[in-house]
């Protein structure tokens, strides 16, 4: 019997376990499907203590694990290991407690997003980071990404409201961060834990703040000639110190692929729309959302909408949350980008990507959150036809360096995980990464959790056996020690 089989004749003693090959092909990859690995085994704990059980046996067996919410990751997080134990944390999905009186919810963490604001409702209150994808994608995800959404301009990331959560250590222990209360003393523990994709430990259970449900939300349309005009009214909303729920922008090519996929009636001409949202007070919105229609106006919005009610709401949105997927309908294949720049770099960033597209023959669309500076370029191709998916990915790759060049990031939301760990020395240099990977060492010396991700060459701790080649700077200080 191998080490393998031997494990997953243990694991069986603890949750139910996956080795047939068709059965685990369903867990190969993640929402980046290019990348494609079949894992050793898939486990479904039903509990923290079974999942700290998994870790534990993964550990005296020297096998990598990963952990894997709702699978919806962009960035190949929870792309398993050939030779190691995917967790999936589908069978943990009780909402522990909703207290509207401390404005906290305690959940495990394959709880779905959008379940946290349905069981807060009632009391009044909804918890505020919403991906796109938040039908389907589980809090433990969120969390592992820190991830943002159209309305975490005003009310910030994940990592704003996550207050507590209990985790299993990379040593198979199960650890309490934070908890109810906000502002622990001591190491951010928790703050360098969220955002950690699943390197650091696999949370179990997470204590969210939740916010109260707004007295009035308003929403416009606002079409513009192009998207320097849309971003220019952009930085002038928030210049202005207008602070909306959500500003989002498409451009025309988004816009055309969203009219083929849900029909949601937009602006005849637009060469860029923005969806801008206002919310709180019915005083304070009304007075702000004068000032962000004149400030569109002012930048040559050409059409303003209003929405009446829920209904025309919902088909504004129905457009912007349906675009990723609506590209599918004017290319078979296409690439989601995802970077961030300073928002008032936006027109310029987006006139050169423009250039880019056009001098390489890839059509780009763009749809994104334009307050945050969130750019989501989605570069379209078509694998069928001879060397386009490789001029996409190089387009791909320099909006990115366009991102770095403008001061921003090679990830704004969807994480690093497998496919951005190349890119990351673009932005930090060695000695950056280097002391990176000493935080990791220090939770996870030996590397078994989700190795091969984030950091492109591993040369600390576990990771590869070896160690780097020469001493790293804070060794050499004796500020640091490599385990
Ligand atoms: C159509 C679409 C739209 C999207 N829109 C957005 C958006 O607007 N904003 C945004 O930020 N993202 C967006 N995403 C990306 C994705 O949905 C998020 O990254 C989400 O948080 C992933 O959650 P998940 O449960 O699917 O995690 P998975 O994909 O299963 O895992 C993601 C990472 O988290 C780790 N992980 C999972 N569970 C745990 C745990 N319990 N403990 C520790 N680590 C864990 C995994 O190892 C992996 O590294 C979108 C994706 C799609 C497909």
């Amino acid at each position: 019997m191998g080490t393998l089989d031997e494990l997953a004749a243990r694991l069986r003693a603890v949750c139910e376990v996956l080795t047939d090959r068709q059965q685990l092909r369903t867990y190969e990859c993640d929402g980046l499907a290019h990348y494609r690995v079949v894992p050793a085994m898939v486990v479904f704990p039903h509990s923290a203590e079974e999942c700290a059980a998994v870790v534990r046996e993964c550990v005296a067996a020297g096998v990598p694990y990963v952990a894997r919410g709702s699978g919806t990751g962009l960035s190949g997080g929870a792309l398993p290991h050939a030779e190691g134990v995917l967790i999936v944390t589908s069978q943990m999905r009780a909402i522990l407690a909703v207290a509207p009186e401390d404005e906290r919810a305690v959940v495990e963490p394959g709880v779905i997003n959008l379940d946290v604001s349905r069981a807060a409702r009632p009391h009044g209150y909804y918890y505020a980071p919403d991906p796109s994808s938040q039908q389907i994608c589980s809090i433990g995800g969120n969390l592992a990404e820190n991830s943002g959404g159209a309305h975490c301009l005003k009310y910030g990331f994940t990592t704003n409201h996550v207050t507590g959560a209990q985790l299993v250590t990379p040593d198979g222990d199960l650890v309490r961060l934070g908890g109810r209360a906000p502002d622990p003393p001591g190491y951010d523990l928790l703050g360098a834990f969220v955002g950690s994709e699943g390197t650091l430990g696999i949370a179990t259970e997470v204590t969210l703040r939740l916010v109260r449900l707004p007295e009035a939300v308003r929403t416009l349309l606002a079409a513009f000639a192009g998207t320097d005009q849309a971003g220019a009214a952009t930085s002038a909303i928030i210049a202005a110190g207008v602070v909306p729920a959500a500003v989002e922008m498409m451009d025309a090519l988004a816009i055309e692929a969203a009219e083929a996929a849900v029909h949601c009636g937009y602006p005849d001409g637009a060469g860029a729309v923005l969806i801008v949202e206002l919310d709180g007070p019915g005083a304070e919105v009304d007075a702000q959302f004068t000032e962000v229609e004149r400030h569109c106006r002012d930048n040559g919005a050409f059409e303003i909408r209003i929405a009446a009610d829920d209904t025309e709401r919902a088909l504004f949105w129905k457009g912007r949350k349906s675009a990723f997927a609506a590209v599918g309908r004017i290319s078979p294949d296409y690439i989601v980008q995802d970077g961030v720049i300073p928002r008032t770099a936006l027109p310029e960033v987006l006139r050169r990507i423009a250039a880019l597209s056009a001098e390489r023959g890839v059509r780009v669309a763009n749809v994104f959150h334009a307050g945050d500076g969130n750019l989501h370029p989605l570069v379209l191709f078509d694998d069928a036809v001879d060397g386009q998916a490789e001029r996409a990915e190089e387009v791909s790759t320099a909006i990115l360096e366009l991102c770095v060049e403008y001061g921003g990031s090679i990830t704004g939301e969807h994480g690093v995980g497998m496919d951005k760990a190349r890119y990351m020395p673009r932005m930090f240099t060695d000695a950056d990464l280097d002391t990176m990977q000493l935080v990791r060492c220090a939770f996870d010396p030996r590397g078994l959790a989700n190795p091969g991700k984030v950091f492109p060459t591993p040369r600390l701790c576990g990771e590869v056996p070896g160690r780097r080649k020469g001493t790293h700077p804070l060794q050499e200080a004796g500020l640091a020690e490599v385990f």
